[in-house]
């Protein structure tokens, strides 16, 4: 398995760029009013320039409208969804029109990305037909077995089958798989492609989450394009989306998925005003770990999550603390397979409060009950390609992202980022500026305001 999450090393390796999986809670009954009535702007730019984007034809208010099937519209409604969100008003003509056109979307995370696209797999395969027709990727485990979480419960009422391709998830001697939507990580999938137990002939629905991240050409990019190499060239429908585009990598999304229509927001739209950000003045690295056992109470009054960039990191201070008597939980991408799962899923069901990771869950992840999360380090671009230490940029996609794990759906969270020297200063600086939002100072003594 190369890639970086999953190789083993003795090198502290950072986890930007990870490739292993998840998305869920999607079973809540109330009806998300927040998603619904929020107010912000979508922009739809439609591949044929002939066409008026403000046409009604292109909006809808109602599941109904789409012409679905009888079994999936169940399904939706079984979910609690009344009526679309305002990305799947736009998003879900276009993604559901013939003959299938290709999209870019991006809109914050919680808008209703997952749903619009396993809407789309869904109503695109022919149950009848026990071929792979959909796949769809994700820079994580946790992140797959999220969305897989979501075609199930939305395709509950139908006949769809369903499989993985994530680490260790089929045994060895698999020859075949029937299931007519594959979830799971770009480097399982284009093992299971080469090997011929996904056929792709019949494949229709070709979909990217946090598409950003798996085009990264440092990153997950070549493995994501050797799948796509192995689909037919024409007949399949390319979906990318992300909450994040940054400029490096947009013109390739527009090359990877031609003639797409494009729905966006602006960027400044993309960090969330209810998640509040402070930072705390470190004096060094000793003095951080010191503040995060100081802020263990605020932690469990929820949940939350703290990110290092590096599993040694997590997994040091997690031993740390667990030997000092507090309950933590950590997760990274050197851990098996079986224990990330259990890990995740015991967080998921609030088993576990607080959960010491690394980049690897920085995006897609949705578990409500998280309202604070801890920046340990901040998120830096990729120090290996990087000569200079004094050099190291901010990587403000992740940041977005992964205090993006908090505040959802329009509820109060909170990130607390630790500074310790001039440098993680200057990043944080970078970050404030670059998102356009006050990061707020806390005294390292007076924890307490922020409860
Ligand atoms: P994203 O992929 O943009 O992060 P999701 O599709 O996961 O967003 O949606 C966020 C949350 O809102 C999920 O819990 C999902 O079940 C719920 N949701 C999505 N669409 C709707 C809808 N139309 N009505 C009500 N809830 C919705």
């Amino acid at each position: 398995h190369p890639a970086p999450a999953a190789a083993p090393t003795d090198e502290p390796k950072p986890e930007a760029k990870p490739e292993d999986e998840e998305k869920a809670d999607s079973s809540a009954k109330t009806p998300n009013t927040e998603l619904i009535n929020s107010n912000f702007e979508v922009s739809v730019t439609l591949a044929d320039q002939q066409a008026d984007s403000s046409s009604p034809l292109y909006s809808v208010k109602t599941f109904e409208e789409l012409g679905l099937h009888k079994d999936l519209l169940k399904g939706i409604y079984d979910m609690g969804f009344s009526k679309p969100s305002k990305i799947q008003e736009r998003a879900l003509p276009l993604l559901l029109s013939n003959p299938p056109s290709n999209m870019i979307g991006q809109s914050q995370s919680g808008t209703g990305k997952t749903a619009a696209f396993v809407l789309t797999m869904l109503s695109r395969v022919d149950f009848n037909l026990n071929k792979p027709q959909a796949l769809c990727l994700a820079p994580s485990r946790e992140l797959a077995r999220q969305i897989m979480s979501v075609i199930n419960v939305m395709g509950k009422f139908t006949p769809v089958q369903t499989e993985y391709a994530i680490k260790d998830n089929l045994p060895r001697n698999t020859t075949k798989i029937t299931a007519q939507i594959i979830v799971g990580t770009p480097g399982t999938m284009i093992d299971l492609v080469r090997r011929r137990v996904i056929d792709t002939s019949d494949m229709r629905v070709f979909v990217l989450d946090e598409a950003d991240n798996m085009l990264d050409q440092d990153g997950l990019g070549d493995q994501t394009i050797r799948v796509k190499n192995s689909l037919p060239k024409s007949q399949v429908q390319i979906l990318l989306f992300s909450a994040t585009f940054p400029d490096h990598v947009r013109a390739f999304a527009s090359k990877f998925a031609p003639n797409a229509n494009k729905i966006e927001l602006q960027r400044e739209e993309l960090s969330v005003d209810n998640i509040r950000q402070f930072y705390m003045d470190c004096r060094d690295e000793e003095h951080k770990y010191d503040i995060l056992v100081a802020l263990y109470t605020l932690l469990t009054i929820g949940q939350s999550i703290i990110f290092c960039q590096h599993r040694h990191t997590a997994d040091r201070i997690s031993a740390r603390m667990k030997a000092e008597g507090h309950h933590v939980a950590s997760l990274h991408g050197a851990k098996d397979a079986t224990e990330r799962d259990q890990i995740i899923d015991r967080f998921r069901e609030g088993k576990e409060k607080v959960l010491i990771t690394t980049n690897v869950i920085a995006r897609g992840i949705d578990i409500m009950q998280v309202n604070m999360v801890v920046n340990y380090d901040l998120p830096l671009m990729n120090e290996r390609s990087n000569s200079r230490a004094d050099d190291v940029q901010p990587d403000v996609e992740t940041y977005i992202h992964r205090i993006g794990r908090t505040g959802r759906f329009g509820r109060k969270g909170i990130s607390v980022n630790f500074v310790h020297d001039r440098k993680t200063w200057q990043q944080m600086q970078q970050i404030e500026e670059q998102t356009g939002k006050k990061i707020m100072r806390i005294e390292t003594n007076d924890i307490d305001v922020m409860e």
